[in-house]
């Protein structure tokens, strides 16, 4: 139907193109996941399986678009890193934002089954809902996924708390508290003292809960050392440092179609590792420079 009578109504959409030179984080979050965790029986605070099957969806989608660098999890909500140089749908918003969601939500339902086995996921299914947010420079976007963790830190701490007084414990002869009464009991406590609950009443030793949920869930492209590498094929091995690649008056050089193109092709051949560590001190930066480069 090109140039029909009704082709101007094209104009009326905003071309929503990101800024160029930005890190983008297009950051997904479960559609109404408290009454989708209870219907599904999630156990409380933590259920390893659906935050195993959060992470094989991430895995995923960090498969399908190489342009994703990094991506960090926790609860209902993972953030995608693309590189500030990403040429993805022009960079629109909405193009990313919907085609990340998506393949997340498409995922997510397609391996329930294999996370959750004979349990049927009934209508209305899980989505994702998504969005971009940008970041102009690498210290910001270290800040922005800091804050993630740091969140992640604070609601597992509060949550751990929360449901071990909503439970009680017979050992220690602690009642079961009502889910109002455990709140009101939370409020205005410190972290110190949310410790001191949970080791003098539960028993339970907070810095030995398990990784995953202290610390959520970092999924990246491995690459090897190249130093440490004995056998180095074009896999293993780190993207090209910018020095390497060298610049032009103090600018990154572009890559040219086909350098872009073998770069893709090493990416998605690249090992995908999901790892629940340190992303706020700059170690994991440190040794996996390539990351942000
Ligand atoms: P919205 O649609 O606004 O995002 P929501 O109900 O999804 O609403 P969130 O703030 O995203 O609100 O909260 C996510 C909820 O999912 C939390 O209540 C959390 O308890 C639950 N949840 C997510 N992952 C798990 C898990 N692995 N185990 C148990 N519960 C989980
Ligand atoms: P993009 O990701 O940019 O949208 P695209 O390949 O999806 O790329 P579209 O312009 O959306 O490009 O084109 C949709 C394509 O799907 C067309 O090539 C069309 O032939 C094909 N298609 C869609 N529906 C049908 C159908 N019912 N039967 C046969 N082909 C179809
Ligand atoms: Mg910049
Ligand atoms: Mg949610
Ligand atoms: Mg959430
Ligand atoms: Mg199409
Ligand atoms: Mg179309």
């Amino acid at each position: 139907m090109a140039n029909s009578e009704f082709e101007y109504v094209r104009k009326f959409e905003d071309w929503d193109a990101l800024a160029p030179s930005n890190w983008i984080v297009v950051r997904i979050d479960g559609r109404g996941f408290s009454k989708f965790s209870k219907r599904q029986n999630f156990s409380k605070p933590n259920d390893r399986r659906a935050i195993d099957l959060m992470n094989a969806a991430a895995v995923e989608v960090v498969k399908q678009f190489t342009d994703i660098v990094v991506a960090y999890g926790q609860s209902d909500e993972y953030s995608f890193v693309l590189h500030e140089d990403c040429q993805l749908f022009e960079r629109r918003a909405a193009k990313l934002a919907t085609s990340i969601s998506t393949a997340f939500s498409v995922e997510y339902c397609m391996q329930w089954d294999k996370y959750f086995p004979g349990q049927i996921l009934e209508r209305p299914f899980p989505t994702f809902d998504g969005r971009c947010v940008l970041y102009p420079k690498k210290k910001i976007l270290r800040d922005y996924l800091s804050w993630r963790q740091a969140d992640c830190h604070v609601n597992n701490l509060y949550n751990t708390t929360f449901w071990n007084m909503v439970k009680g414990n017979p050992v220690t002869d602690t009642p079961a508290m009502t889910p109002t009464e455990a709140e009101l009991a939370l409020k205005g406590t410190f972290s110190k003292d949310k410790h001191e609950i949970l080791f003098q009443k539960f028993k339970l030793n907070y810095d030995k809960e398990d990784e995953i949920w202290k610390k959520g869930s970092v999924v990246y492209r491995k690459f090897e050392d190249k130093q440490s590498v004995k056998e180095p094929t074009s896999e293993n091995q780190p993207p090209q440092s910018r020095n390497e690649r060298g610049t032009e008056q103090g600018k990154k050089k572009p890559l040219s179609r086909t350098q872009m193109e073998k770069e893709r092709k090493r990416k998605q051949k690249a090992r995908v590792v999901v790892e629940h560590i340190d992303i706020i001190k700059d170690n994991f930066w440190q040794e996996n420079p390539w990351i942000l480069e």
